[in-house]
């Protein structure tokens, strides 16, 4: 670890120690040492697959099947990964009153490591809906079945396809996560953490954090869309960096 970053990792603990609300975001980076492929760049989550053809409403209605066979594979492969350090602090800080944690993952890694109440802005590979949204069905509910042994799975309720319980492309996030996200906003310091910070609205929360005053932070390897906007960037791997500055918050 460079100086700069020890300093950088020092000030951020100061930060954090001072804080009485902090609020976490992250993306697909926060996983990556836990072995699930980020979305983006070689290995990437779609291996060669357009995700215009997995990952929306579209590609449900015309192939459930072939969608199905692509996420039960995913919910098997995540299945056998565990929880980083990286997960681990930030379970353990979650523990602190103020604390908020809002994620892109759909994995439930922060909810293994023992993170609660985690604001999940596109849903869980974990979660299931009826795809005919029948009336005796909850709009989504929790199914760990892995592999299903139909695919699509039957709705248990109709008997019709059921769907992935995450967001799809041209969906619109649910609002309480939304609603609970912005709120989250209000905060002494804003941490973003491995999000290459595209996929909107996700990325505009730190802009709004900053805008109301909070000092804002990224842990990343490399440069991204926020980083320039930031007051402190941090350039490192999630689950080294998170354990550095949780160690100097130890040592204060
Ligand atoms: P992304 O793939 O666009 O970006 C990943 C970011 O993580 C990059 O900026 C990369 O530099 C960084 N990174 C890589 N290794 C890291 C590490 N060890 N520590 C910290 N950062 C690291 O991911 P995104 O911004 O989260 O957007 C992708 C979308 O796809 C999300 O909306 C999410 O729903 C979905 N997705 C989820 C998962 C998951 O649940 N684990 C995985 C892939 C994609």
């Amino acid at each position: 670890m460079t100086d700069a970053l020890e300093e950088s990792v020092a000030a951020l603990a100061e930060r954090l120690a001072a804080a009485s609300r902090i609020t976490v975001l992250t993306g697909a980076g926060v996983s990556a040492a836990s072995g699930v492929p980020t979305y983006r760049g070689s290995g990437g989550l779609w291996r060669g697959r357009r995700a215009e053809d997995i990952a929306t409403p579209e590609a449900f209605a015309a192939d459930p099947g072939s969608v199905w066979a692509w996420y039960d594979e995913r919910r098997a492969e995540i299945a056998r990964c565990v929880p980083n350090r990286a997960h681990e602090v930030l379970a353990t800080w979650s523990r602190r009153p103020g604390f908020r944690l809002v994620t892109q993952n759909v994995d439930g890694l922060h909810e293994r490591a023992g993170t609660e109440g985690v604001i999940r802005f596109h849903g869980s590979i974990w979660d299931v809906g009826c795809w005919d949204r029948c009336a005796a069905s909850p709009r989504r509910w929790r199914d760990d079945t892995v592999p299903f042994p139909e695919l699509p799975p039957p709705c248990p309720h109709c008997g019709g396809p059921l769907r992935p319980g995450v967001v799809w492309f041209g969906e619109v996030i649910p609002g309480d996560a939304i609603e609970r996200a912005v709120a989250a906003t209000a905060c002494d310091v804003f941490l973003v953490v491995g999000t290459s910070a595209q996929v909107h609205p996700a990325a505009g929360l730190a802009v709004e954090a900053a805008r109301s005053g909070a000092f804002t932070a990224e842990v990343n390897p490399d440069a991204t869309a926020l980083s320039a906007a930031l007051d402190l960037v941090l350039p490192g791997p999630a689950e080294e960096v998170l354990d550095r500055v949780d160690r100097a918050l130890a040592d204060r």
